[in-house]
């Protein structure tokens, strides 16, 4: 077996990945920009492989295989590996530091110190509680379940949104997507950890942030196109929501004139939810250990389907 390594400074072309077999995008590769138009060594990588006759296999460092270049591949019978797993706690601990950080309104510390202000005392306005508070958590992989056990950690009912019924030990409940919108009106805090998929592009729009209570707060960490939003913007604007934190965006990086920038009690992260020391380490060993099953001729670990 013969190994090509690009580390970014070299652009694939295609000429060299006439004959590739197998590849892996490393988070090094990614790590410029996930996106191709900001990231010419992606972009070149990406069109290489989809000029690859004879690429059989595709490991992402990624979870998701939501972007085009991915499903084009899996059209034409490649098989591509996700990474899955490999950052599925940095990006659940990034979730609850949003949630935590609007709990206890972290954001009026920073303000209030920028301003040189010491915060009066609050008495019947202070924040809510958030133990004993209601969560609804979309989607239950990797990164749904851990985000559902540091909820019950905390106190909270977590209700589960998954395709199937059956229990799973972090939820105290578990719905599908089609009852969902029964649950939305007890709805504390709103997760969103689900893939891009047909089912759940536009998922949250004015009509289901019209259903939940006033105090909610939406936490994404999926994918920027689960979520409309124009409308996301519109209830933070209009105040009825009382927050949002997004990691992804529809567009990435978040186009300069977004309504999003100006939003009210939204905070934001650059899709940098994952991003952890430990993260191109766990990527690559789960490459090597499916190079070792590709050798063997035994089935992959991690497909995407
Ligand atoms: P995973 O493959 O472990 O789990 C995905 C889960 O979602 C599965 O349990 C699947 O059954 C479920 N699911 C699929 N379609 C659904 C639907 N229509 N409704 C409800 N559930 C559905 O993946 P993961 O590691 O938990 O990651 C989930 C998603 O999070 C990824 O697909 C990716 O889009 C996103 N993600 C974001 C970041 C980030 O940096 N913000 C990092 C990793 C993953």
């Amino acid at each position: 077996m013969r190994f090509e390594v690009f580390d970014g400074r070299r652009l694939a072309t295609r000429e060299q990945l006439a004959d590739v077999e197998l590849a892996f995008l490393s988070v090094d590769y990614m790590g410029a920009s996930s996106n191709p138009a900001a990231n010419p060594a992606l972009a070149s990588f990406l069109d290489a492989l989809a000029n690859a006759p004879r690429l059989r296999w595709l490991q992402v460092c990624s979870a998701g295989v939501d972007r085009p270049e991915f499903q084009q591949l899996m059209a034409r019978a490649v098989q591509i590996t996700t990474s899955t797993g490999a950052n599925a706690r940095a990006v659940a601990h990034t979730a609850l530091a949003a949630a935590l950080a609007f709990a206890r309104e972290v954001p009026l510390w920073v303000e209030a110190k920028a301003a040189h202000k010491w915060m009066p005392r609050r008495g019947i306005d202070s924040p809510r509680d958030f133990d004993g508070s209601r969560a609804v958590v979309v989607g239950l992989g990797q990164i749904g379940r851990e985000i559902a056990r540091l909820c019950r950690a905390f106190g909270m009912h977590v209700t589960g949104v998954r395709r199937q019924s059956a229990p799973i030990a972090e939820c105290d409940e578990i719905v599908s997507l089609d009852q969902l919108a029964l649950a939305l009106p007890r709805t504390d805090w709103l997760f969103l950890a689900c893939p891009l998929t047909e089912q759940t592009r536009g998922l949250v729009d004015g009509a289901m942030l019209d259903r939940l209570p006033v105090h909610v707060r939406v936490i994404n960490v999926a994918r920027g196109s689960v979520v409309v939003e124009a409308d996301l913007a519109r209830a933070l604007r209009e105040g009825t929501i009382a927050g949002a934190y997004s990691d992804v965006f529809s567009v990435e990086p978040l186009p300069a004139d977004s309504p999003l920038w100006d939003a009210p009690n939204f905070l934001l992260s650059a899709h940098s939810a994952g991003l952890s020391q430990g993260f191109e380490a766990r990527t690559g060993a789960i490459f090597l250990h499916n190079l070792e099953r590709w050798v063997r001729r035994e089935p992959l670990c991690n497909p995407a389907i």
